[in-house]
């Protein structure tokens, strides 16, 4: 079974489970007023309004016998089309149902109910066929408050969180996988540790690095360095304030205002912004003078401090953060670069996950030739650049997926699925072609013909965000970093207080 068949597979079969468990919450609880419950990443949750009752983790495992208990007769879902009365009258009790249906109604769309069992439930479908034949193994495993709708202004629900596998040796090793995740917690051990901290007074989502944290982070940046200087990439330092101006030509306000924070100056009437990325201010670098196709290819290379404004819900650690740096890196190119560029930037990246015991796989994204308008640049450069690097990811023999009509409207790109030790998949690496920002910018070199030409942007990262990075990496190690990037080397134990103290001194120094 592919992942994606597998992913949605699985989303059923959580689902179906939510079902399970708001009939057997009813059987033990007629008050509650079951509302919504969706698949979530490895489970699902459903979400009950107890009313008066107060439900506690100690209230779980008798919910799950009672979902074990009726799962013997659950052999199928019956569906079925009613009308909007029909749904009203069969939830006349439950102000949350009714809300949803009403919503449905002004939507045009149909309204369904699910029967497996005694229960029926208001749903869109999303089950398995037979769930007592696959739910094998289910557990509950947590009660938490959640808003309704998840508006602070409405009713506090209880949420019961659970998940559900085909066999019980498939859950056992979940939860075993859970247990080995929760003890390798990089927000966890990144304390423990001493590695990094966040403050109250500094803002969430803003991770400073301690003494400690800091020599893992500058030896990273070290490596890369050296990796950038093989490639022939030049350093460059850039301001984090930007006048709004560079982001209006960039597109960046258009499609990303709200994603950025905004700085005004006491003096005049200029608005700035936090870059979010690098790309623009690069190419006023490479702008700065006339250009022959003999400078050719540019690198620059940054590792500035970078700001996104996320939503303080979606924060977490060091993989979410507001203020991360990359190890960008941007080439200035021509068409007949592409693979030279691509390839050496490949043999990079396969260097550094290599470095780190990072496993991976390349995805290419491509686009989607039936429709061709929703992306910028000549046909023929298109079909050239995906040639090019089809051809590249053949002649290295590297195994890749292609994923047509995932590219950016700017150009196609090569992402880098990696695949750490918990087995956990996270996009790491990228080497994206564009053509849209070199226009945009109106940039130029002068080619061996005379002509003025639109030169070829090439952006990449080989470990992406640091903070995240390193959030990765502390996860991925369980703590334990290679001594090249440990921040404690060697500890010196002396084993009696009076007489080794004094030459444990004399060696540590
Ligand atoms: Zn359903
Ligand atoms: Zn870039």
């Amino acid at each position: 079974m592919s992942d994606k068949k597998n992913k949605e597979y699985m989303d059923e079969l959580r689902h179906s489970c939510a079902h399970l468990l708001a009939a057997a919450v009813l059987e033990l609880y007629p008050e509650a007023k079951p509302t919504i419950g969706p698949p979530i990443e490895d489970g699902f949750y459903y979400d009950f309004d107890f009313e008066k009752e107060s439900i506690s983790k100690d209230d779980l495992e008798q919910i799950e016998n009672k979902m074990r208990e009726l799962l013997k007769d659950w052999d199928s879902f019956e569906h079925r089309e009613v009308s909007a009365e029909e749904a009203r009258e069969y939830f006349e009790d439950n102000d949350y149902k009714l809300e949803l249906i009403d919503e449905i109604e002004q939507d045009d769309e149909k309204i369904t109910f699910y029967t497996s069992g005694n229960f029926t439930d208001l749903c869109r479908g999303g089950h398995v066929e037979s769930p007592n034949e696959e739910i094998g193994a289910l557990k509950l495993e947590k009660v938490a408050g959640a808003y309704w709708r998840g508006d602070e202004d409405k009713e506090m629900l209880t949420r019961i969180y659970g998940t559900c596998f085909n066999t019980k040796g498939e859950l056992e090793e979940y939860l075993e996988w859970k247990q080995e995740a929760k003890h390798r917690d990089h927000k966890k051990l990144g304390t423990e540790l001493d590695l990094f901290m966040f403050s109250d007074n500094i803002g969430s989502g803003f991770p400073i690095f301690t003494p400690k944290g800091n020599i893992v982070r500058q030896e990273i940046l070290k490596y890369c360095r050296e990796i950038n200087d093989k490639c022939g990439f030049n350093e460059v330092h850039t301001p984090n304030l930007n006048k709004k101006q560079l982001f209006e030509t960039s597109g960046h306000t258009e499609k990303f205002e709200d994603g950025m924070f905004e700085v005004h100056s006491n003096f005049g009437e200029d608005k700035y912004f936090l870059k979010p990325m690098n790309c623009p201010q690069h190419t006023q670098i490479f702008d700065r003078k006339l250009r022959s196709y003999r400078d050719l290819p540019i690198r620059y290379s940054d590792f500035a401090n970078l700001y996104r404004d996320e939503k303080p819900g979606e924060l977490s650690g060091l993989t979410r953060v507001s203020c991360f740096s990359q190890d960008d890196g941007h080439i200035f190119c021509k068409q007949e670069h592409i693979k030279q560029e691509y390839n050496q930037t490949l043999d990079a990246i396969e260097e550094v996950l290599s470095t780190f015991d990072l496993e991976y796989e390349v995805v290419l994204s491509l686009w989607d030739p039936e429709n061709k308008d929703d992306y910028l640049g000549e046909d023929s450069l298109w079909k050239e650049a995906q040639q090019q690097l089809r051809e590249l990811l053949e002649d290295k023999d590297i195994e890749y997926k292609e994923e047509a009509g995932e590219a950016a409207f700017y150009g196609p790109k090569m992402d880098f699925i990696v695949t750490d030790a918990l087995k956990r998949e996270w996009d790491i690496s990228t080497i994206q072609i564009d053509l849209n920002l070199p226009r945009r910018f109106e940039l130029e070199y002068v080619d061996e013909d005379g002509n003025r030409k639109t030169p070829i942007m090439i952006h990449r990262a080989m470990v992406g965000s640091l903070e995240r990075f390193i959030g990765i990496l502390i996860e991925h190690y369980g703590g334990k970093f290679p001594v090249w990037l440990s921040p404690t080397q060697v500890h010196f134990i002396p084993v009696s207080s009076e007489n080794h103290i004094k030459g444990t001194k004399k060696i540590a120094t």
